[in-house]
This record gives C-alpha cells, structure tokens and sequence, in this order.
C-alpha cells in the first residue's frame, strides 16, 4: 500500500462537519487510507472519532461553529498544535434553506452563504498560508478539497443562497488552483449529486420528489456517503498531483442526463 499513488499513511487532514454525512464518510475514507484526521465542527463528532481510531489512526475533535470567520484562525492554530503539519484541508461544512425566491428573507442569504463560502474562502485561506511555508520545499502538495454541489452546475429551485454559494464554490476552486498550483497546493471540489444525508432529508421524505429523483439517476439509487469518501482520497492523493480546479461530480450520473 505504501507505494500506491492513492496512500495516505502519514498525512494530516482536516475535515470540517465530520459528526455526520458526507463528513463522517470523508474522514472515515481518509482514515482507512492512511491519514489522521481533525474533526471540526460545532457538534459531537465522537461517533466519527471512534470510527477513524477503529481504522488505527488519531482523530481529534476540534469545537467550532463555522457560521462566522471567527474561529479560523484557531482552528488551524489547534490542528497544527496536534499534527504539527495540515496536509489536506477538505471544506464540508454547508447548510440550506429552502424558501420561494419571492420570499427568500436576508437572513436566510447570510446564513448559507457565510458558512459554505465566506468561511470556506477565509478557512482556506488560513491553510493555505501554513501550506506555502512547507509544500514548495518538500516536494510534497498541499490539497484543498471544496465540496460543491449540483448546483454549482445548475439552477436549483428554492434555494437561492445555497445555488448562489456553491456556484462562488465552484468558482473560488479554480481561483484558488490557478493562484496556488505554482505555490504546490491543489484545490479541487467534489459535487456530490443526491446523496442521502440530513442535509436531503426532506427530499428523501417527499415521495413524489424522490421518485422524481430516482428516475434521473442512471445508477437509480440515493448516493452514500461513502461514495464521496473514495472520491476525496484520490484528490487528497499523490494520484492527483496534476488535477487542477476540477470540480469531479460524483453523481451516479445525474449530470449525464
Ligand atoms: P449534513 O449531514 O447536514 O452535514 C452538514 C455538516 O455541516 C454537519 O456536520 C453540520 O454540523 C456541519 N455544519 C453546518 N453548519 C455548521 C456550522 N455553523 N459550524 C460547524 N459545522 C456546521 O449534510 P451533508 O449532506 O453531509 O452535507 C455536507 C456537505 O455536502 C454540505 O456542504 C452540503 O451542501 C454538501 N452537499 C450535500 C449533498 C447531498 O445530497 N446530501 C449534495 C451536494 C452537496 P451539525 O450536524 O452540527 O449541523
């Protein structure tokens, strides 16, 4: 395994939203390939704790709620305190809200797009200045993985915010890979397609919507998180040192359609 382009024995990652979907099964996938993994998040992520130390690697938890720029600079501060090192920042954290665009209210706007783009721009940020002082030198890469969305690709309905920040998600992923390929960080994002989570818990108890659903997803099943997890290893991996600003749908082949 140890010369397999796709380990991550010894590498560092931090994985922000890791208590439950699509979190969970990142760190959990990065943890099977090898990685030790910092939990941030504002709830208990003890259950995702337990599963990374099952796979004989450390995991600690970071509190910290990413509604606000606030807590950055911290949270880097504790993953470098404990690792030393943060070789894989994978930005997860998100929320939704779903309102007629006719009614949608400011709040609803502030909320989604502060914490799923301005808190993964400056998180981002914060890696990436600790990543320059040691990725050019050591001839190892820095990887930052942003999780999109199928709307970063399309419209969406009732969603305003959420379509608006994962479309800046998409858009930030190449700003950033063209900025920081020279420096030996890669940025890339994974858009998952229907994935069941809490975040599509509605969408799942829709009848009608799910069915809908379904019928477009040439796989013709709800994504897991599972499926995300294999998807970050490769881009956290040496197996992906020349993908750049790629936005990888993991969709079953929703966007095919
Ligand atoms: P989820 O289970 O609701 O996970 C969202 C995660 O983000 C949770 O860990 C949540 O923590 C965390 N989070 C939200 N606000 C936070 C805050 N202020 N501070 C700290 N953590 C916060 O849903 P998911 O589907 O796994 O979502 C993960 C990511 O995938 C999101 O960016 C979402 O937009 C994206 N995504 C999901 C789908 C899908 O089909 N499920 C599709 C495309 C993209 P709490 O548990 O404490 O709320």
């Amino acid at each position: 395994m140890a010369d397999s382009p796709f380990d991550l024995t010894g590498r560092k990652a931090i994985v922000t939203g890791a208590n439950a979907g699509i979190g969970q099964g990142i760190a959990v996938a990065l943890a099977k390939a090898g990685a030790d993994v910092a939990l941030v998040g504002r709830s208990s992520a003890a259950e995702t704790r337990d599963l990374v130390e099952a796979e004989g690697r450390q995991a600690i938890e970071i509190a910290a709620d990413l509604s606000s720029i606030g807590p950055v600079s911290d949270v880097v501060a504790q993953a470098v305190d404990a690792f030393g090192k943060i070789d894989i920042l994978v930005n997860n954290a998100g929320i939704i809200r779903r309102e007629d665009a006719l009614d949608f209210s400011e709040a609803d706007w502030d909320a989604v797009v502060d914490t799923n783009l301005k808190v993964l721009f400056f998180l981002s940020q914060a890696v990436g200045r600790h990543m320059v002082g040691w990725a050019s030198q050591s001839g190892e890469r820095g990887k930052v993985i942003n999780i999109a969305s199928m709307l970063t690709f399309q419209g969406g309905i009732r969603v305003p915010s959420y379509t608006a920040s994962k479309s800046g998600v998409g858009g930030l992923t190449k700003l950033l890979a063209n900025e920081w390929a020279s420096k030996g960080i890669n940025v890339n994002a994974i858009a998952p397609g229907y994935i069941a989570t809490n975040n599509t818990a509605a969408l799942q108890a829709d009848a009608d919507r799910s069915r809908q659903i379904l019928e477009r997803i040439p796989e013709g099943r709800w994504g897991d998180p599972s499926d995300i997890g294999g998807a970050a290893v490769f881009l956290a991996s040496r197996a992906a040192d020349y993908v750049q600003g790629h936005i990888l749908a993991v969709d079953g082949g929703w966007l095919a359609r």
